[in-house]
């Protein structure tokens, strides 16, 4: 789930926000000053940040200036209209992008999609961490799977079965020790739970793009490796 923090000093907007991303399946938080929001945005991980360029005390491009100096979470800001100023010194501070008050909140969700677009097509914002075998690409942190820059749908399980496989790339992997790391001691299902899993990953990952990157070792259990 994606989680958006926003910054904004008006309660019925920050409310209204909060309520919209919500039914749309975002996790939000919302932080009513600059302050605040500067040491939510420090301490917590968040995937946008939604900020009000008119905050008391912080304002909303000096918390901008800040969240940089960290981060390179995409930051939207929300101007007043006609506030040309500050959305050229927004851009220039590192906003990713700005939407102009009033807003409609459709307009709110296309900018907020596109900037999630935007972050996983670019390819340049991945985590430290994140797993690469070929063009396979896996970020534990976001829980995101890519092929080149198509982004793929994976269950918990299939995510976890891959992100232990590509954890231990080039290592035969025995059946009975993913299926321990999966499913747990006490499953019941027996190691052919591991085999249709695999299946899964491999329709998702290897078909539709014509790769082959797990490998079986008969009698054993798999392996993931480059082409
Ligand atoms: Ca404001």
């Amino acid at each position: 789930m994606e989680r958006v923090l926003i910054i904004e000093d008006e309660e019925k907007i920050a409310r209204f926000v909060e309520l919209e991303l919500g039914y749309e399946g975002y996790q939000v938080e919302k932080a009513l000053d600059g302050r605040d929001g500067l040491e939510m945005a420090k301490t917590r991980p968040f995937d946008l940040i939604l900020l009000d360029v008119m905050l008391p005390g912080l304002n909303g491009i000096e918390v901008l200036r800040r969240i940089r100096q960290f981060s390179d979470v995409p930051v939207i800001l929300l101007t007043a209209r006609d506030a040309v100023v500050d959305k050229v010194t927004g851009l220039d501070s590192g906003a990713d992008d700005y939407i102009t008050k009033p807003f409609a909140i459709e307009e709110l969700l296309a900018r907020i999609r596109a900037s999630f677009r935007k972050k996983k097509g670019s390819g340049t914002n991945l985590h430290p961490s994140t797993l690469e075998v070929g063009r396979l690409k896996l970020d534990p942190e976001r829980r995101d799977v890519w092929v080149g820059t198509k982004l793929l749908e994976l269950t918990k399980r299939e995510f976890d079965l891959l992100q232990c496989l590509m954890e231990n790339k080039n290592i035969v992997m025995k059946r009975d020790v993913l299926l321990d790391r999966i499913w747990g001691y006490d499953f019941a299902g027996g190691t052919n739970a591991v085999d249709v899993y695999i299946r899964y990953l491999r329709s998702k990952i290897e078909e539709p793009f014509d790769l082959k990157l797990i490998h079986t070792v008969r009698g054993v259990g798999y392996v993931i490796k480059d082409e």
